[in-house]
C-alpha cells in the first residue's frame, strides 16, 4: 500500500533484503509477494533473509493455495562477520551482523568503480572507438613507439564518485559495526528512543538517536538518517536535536519522503 501510494512500480523490485524476522520487518512481505502475482510478475524475485524465513513463505503460499506466476530465488543469510551477498554491473551489497538479540544484518550498497567521462568538446573526430575505451578504462592512449597520442587528462573528466548507502536496523549501539559502514556517503542507522529512554534501549537491543549520531561521527559517514521511531514520540524534533549534538548532518527520515544521493 504505502509502495503504490508513493507511485513506485513494483516489477521494478528485483530484490528484497530482510535484516531480521521481528514482524515489523517482514510481516508485509506476503502481501507485497501476492501482489505481485495478482500484476503478473514475470520477472524473478530475489529474497536475502534469515534461513527460516523461506518455510514461513511456504506456507503462507501452500495456505492460501497460491501458485505464484513468477520465481522466488531465496537467499538465506547466516554468515559471521561482513561478506559480499550480491553485485553487478553498476553496484555491489554487503550483509554484516547487528546486535539485535536475534539473528539480524545490516546491508552497504556500494557503486562499482566508474569510468573516465569523455569531454565530447574536445574529441577529434577521427579518434576510434577503441581509443574512446582506453581513455574511459582511465589509460593515454599511446603511439605505437610508446609516446602518448591522446593524454587522459585532456579529453575526459574524471570518473563520478561511487556512492554508498548502509542500512542498520534493528540494533543496540554497537562500534563493531563501525567498520563495516566507514566513510560511508549515508548512513541510516535505527533511533527507537531518546536519551531519556537508554536504559529502555539497552533493554530491548535498540538504539537512541544520540547513539545512532555517535556511530555515524565514529564511522565517519557524510550524512546520517534516523528512523525506527517509538510510537510514543509523536514529536520526533527532540530526537533530531540530541543527534544533532553529536553528529550535525542528521536528518529524519518521514514516510514518503525522497532522500537523494549527490551525484
Ligand atoms: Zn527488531
Amino acid at each position: 500500500m504505502q509502495l503504490s501510494k508513493q507511485n513506485i512500480k513494483l516489477g521494478r523490485i528485483r530484490t528484497v533484503l530482510i535484516s531480521h524476522l521481528h514482524g515489523d520487518h517482514y510481516f508485509g512481505l506476503i502481501g507485497l509477494i501476492s501482489t505481485m502475482h495478482l500484476f503478473h510478475r514475470k520477472h524473478t524475485l530475489t529474497i536475502f533473509a534469515p534461513p527460516e524465513l523461506e518455510k514461513i513463505l511456504e506456507l503462507q503460499l501452500k495456505a492460501s493455495e497460491t501458485c505464484l506466476c513468477f520465481t522466488i530465488k531465496f537467499v538465506p543469510l547466516s554468515h559471521e562477520g561482513t561478506k559480499e551477498i550480491y553485485s553487478e554491473e553498476q553496484f555491489s551489497i554487503n550483509a554484516f551482523p547487528l546486535e539485535h538479540g536475534i539473528k539480524c544484518y545490516g546491508f552497504l550498497i556500494r557503486e562499482n568503480p566508474k569510468q573516465y567521462r569523455i569531454n565530447k568538446e574536445n574529441l577529434p573526430d577521427n579518434m576510434l572507438i577503441q581509443e574512446i575505451i582506453t581513455l574511459k578504462s582511465g589509460k593515454n592512449v599511446l603511439q605505437d613507439n610508446g609516446t602518448i597520442k591522446y593524454a587522459l587528462e585532456d579529453y575526459t573528466h574524471p570518473p563520478r564518485s561511487m556512492r554508498s548507502y548502509a542500512y542498520c536496523s534493528d540494533t543496540s549501539y554497537n562500534e563493531d559495526i563501525i567498520p563495516y559502514v566507514k566513510n560511508v556517503d549515508l548512513l541510516y542507522h535505527e533511533a527507537t528512543f531518546g536519551d531519556e529512554m537508554e536504559a529502555r534501549a539497552t533493554l530491548t537491543q535498540h538504539s537512541t538517536a544520540t547513539q545512532a549520531a555517535t556511530i555515524a561521527k565514529k564511522a565517519g559517514a557524510k550524512k546520517l538518517l534516523l528512523g525506527h521511531y517509538s510510537t510514543r514520540y509523536k514529536e520526533l524534533n527532540p530526537l533530531l536535536e540530541e543527534a544533532r549534538k553529536i553528529f550535525e548532518e542528521t536528518y529524519l527520515t518521514v514516510e514518503g519522503e525522497t532522500i537523494t544521493l549527490n551525484e
